[in-house]
């Protein structure tokens, strides 16, 4: 069962603020999907390779396939050949095997760095420190990197009702975002994406700069 208002309304919100809704898909059935999609929806995230896999096969094929989860490196290769955005990239060996996989499937594969914003302890991710280390082997590596493109930042705020601690942690990987582009990217127009913001927070993330928020259970339900 899809929340088709909710769906209304948030592609409206995301596209006031010039950002993306990505629907968050995880664990819910094909059905679902396609009655999404049927409204016009065409960014779906999910968490899982197999699943993301076994649903890219049998919905259509303009569909934008995010992988929103931990990506083990040894699962590159079954999403390489389709994968529109890896949001959740937090170590400099997952970008190399990333590059190889999209260099044997003949593409340039766009990911994001997952950055390390929440007080939690199980979240993954990078903190500012191996943030810059990792761009230092990238620029190191550059030439060899040409398969992946890294197009911004993906974070996830604590899980908490304190709205002032969360839009610092939004802020803050806004600011990481700038610290990037300025120190990497000034001149290339693809690092542009801030991933951040879910159905609990994302009106705070989009006042934070999100430019993609990623929502699951207000669409679809809770899991
Ligand atoms: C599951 C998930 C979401 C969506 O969460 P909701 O609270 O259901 O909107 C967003 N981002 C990531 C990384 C997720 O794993």
């Amino acid at each position: 069962m899809v929340n088709e208002k909710a769906w209304k309304d948030l592609t409206e919100e995301a596209a006031a603020a010039g950002a993306v809704l990505v629907a968050v898909s995880k664990t819910k059935p094909v059905a679902d999907l396609e009655a999404l999609y049927a409204l016009g929806q065409r960014d779906f995230g999910e968490n899982y390779v197999q699943e993301l896999v076994e649903k890219a096969g049998v919905l259509p094929a303009d569909i934008r396939w995010h992988f929103i989860g931990h990506l083990q490196r040894n699962k590159v290769k079954h999403i390489a050949p389709f994968v529109h955005l890896i949001h959740g990239v937090d170590s400099f060996g997952l970008l190399l095997e990333i590059n190889r996989q999209a260099a044997k499937a003949g593409r340039v594969i766009d990911v994001l760095l997952q950055l390390y914003i929440a007080e939690e302890e199980s979240k993954f991710g990078l903190n500012e420190t191996e943030i810059v280390e990792l761009m230092s082997y990238y620029e190191a590596q550059r030439a060899q990197l040409q398969h992946v493109r890294i197009c911004g930042l993906m974070g996830m705020a604590t899980a908490t009702d304190d709205t002032a601690q969360i839009r610092a942690e939004f802020g803050k990987l806004a600011n990481v975002f700038q610290y990037l582009k300025d120190a990497y990217f000034a001149s290339a127009d693809y690092f542009t994406v801030k991933s951040m913001g879910m159905s609990g927070d994302y009106q705070l993330a989009l006042d934070a700069g999100s430019t993609l928020i990623r929502v699951g259970s207000l669409l679809f339900g809770a899991r």
